[in-house]
C-alpha cells in the first residue's frame, strides 16, 4: 500500500484514463475525490471504489468555473482534513485544421485544459501550503505535451502549456513540500481516443484502420495502445514517489512513441 492515508482529487475521473488512476489509488490505501463534469459518472466511479472496500466520494465539477472548483476542493478538504494528492486530468479533443478551426472551439479546448489546470492547481495548493504536509500535484499532459500532430492544434497548444505550469509549480511548490509532475501518454483506447478515429478518418480521407495504423500507432515500439493501467502505474509511482529528487519532470508513457 504506497498511498495509505493520503487524500486524494482527480478531475474527469467519471470514466476513462482518470477513472483508472482513482481505481489504483484507492487500491494504494487512499480516499479518492473524483471529480467530473459528469455528476453521475463521478459518482457510479466512487461507487464502484466503495463497493470494493475504498474510501471515495462523487463531485460535480466543471474544471473550467473558478467557484465550482472551490467549492468541490474545500469539500474534500473539509470533509477529510486537507489534499495530500491532486491530479487534474479533465480533458477533451476537438479536430480542425488551424485555418478551420472557430474561435468558440480554441477557446473551449483551452479552457479545459489549461484553465481548469490551473484553478485545481491553484485550489489544492493553497490547501497542501496551510496544512504544512506538503503534496504532489499531477498534471495530465500528452505525447501532445512534446510533439505536434496535424488538426489538434488547440490540444497541442494546451498540452505544451501544462508543461510550462507543471514546471512553475514545482519550482514554487518546493519549500512548500510539494512536488508537481506530467504523466505524457501516448494513445490509451478510452471515449476520447475513440471519437477521433472516425472523425480523423473523414479528415485525412483514410479508413480507420489506417487512422490507427498509420497515425496513431505509426511511431511506436510495438503498434500498441497504451493502456489505463500502464498510466495508473505512473501516477501511483509519482505520488508515492518519497523525495523532491522527482519534481518539474514529464513522463512519457507512449511505447516509445516519444523519446525523450
Ligand atoms: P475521456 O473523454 O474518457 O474522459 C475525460 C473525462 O473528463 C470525462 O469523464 C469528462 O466528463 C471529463 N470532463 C470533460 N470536461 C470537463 C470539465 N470541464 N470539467 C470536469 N470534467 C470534465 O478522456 P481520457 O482519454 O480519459 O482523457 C483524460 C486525460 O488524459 C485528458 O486530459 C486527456 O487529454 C489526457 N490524455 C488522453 C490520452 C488518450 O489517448 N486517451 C492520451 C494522452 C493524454
Amino acid at each position: 500500500m504506497r498511498l495509505t492515508d493520503k487524500t486524494a482529487l482527480i478531475t474527469g475521473a467519471g470514466r476513462g484514463i482518470g477513472r483508472a488512476i482513482a481505481e489504483a489509488f484507492a487500491r494504494e490505501g487512499a480516499r479518492v475525490a473524483i471529480a467530473d463534469l459528469d455528476h453521475a459518472g463521478a459518482e457510479a466511479a466512487a461507487q464502484a471504489i466503495r463497493d470494493a472496500g475504498g474510501e471515495a466520494m462523487g463531485l460535480a465539477m466543471d474544471v473550467t468555473d473558478e467557484d465550482a472548483v472551490e467549492n468541490g476542493v474545500t469539500q474534500v478538504a473539509e470533509t477529510w482534513g486537507g489534499v495530500d494528492i491532486a491530479v487534474a486530468n479533465a480533458g477533451i479533443q476537438h479536430i480542425d485544421p488551424v485555418d478551420r478551426l472557430a474561435f468558440a472551439d480554441w477557446r473551449k479546448v483551452i479552457a479545459v485544459h489549461l484553465d481548469g489546470g490551473f484553478l485545481v492547481s491553484r485550489a489544492c495548493l493553497r490547501r497542501m501550503y496551510a496544512g504544512g504536509r506538503g503534496g504532489t500535484m499531477l498534471l495530465m499532459g500528452s505525447v501532445h505535451s512534446k510533439e505536434a500532430s496535424p488538426l489538434k492544434s488547440p490540444y497541442v497548444a494546451a498540452k505544451h502549456g501544462l508543461l510550462g505550469l507543471c514546471r512553475a509549480i514545482a519550482k514554487e511548490g518546493a519549500e512548500h513540500g510539494v512536488r508537481a509532475n506530467l504523466i505524457c501518454p501516448g494513445f490509451v483506447r478510452t471515449p476520447l481516443v475513440d471519437k477521433q478515429i472516425p472523425e480523423q478518418a473523414r479528415e485525412l480521407g483514410i479508413s480507420e484502420e489506417s487512422v490507427i495504423r498509420d497515425v496513431m500507432l505509426k511511431h511506436t515500439v510495438d503498434q500498441e495502445f497504451t493502456t489505463l493501467e500502464d498510466v495508473a502505474e505512473v501516477a501511483v509511482h509519482l505520488a508515492a514517489f518519497p523525495s523532491a529528487a522527482l519534481t518539474g519532470q514529464s513522463v512519457v508513457v507512449s511505447h516509445g512513441w516519444h523519446m525523450q
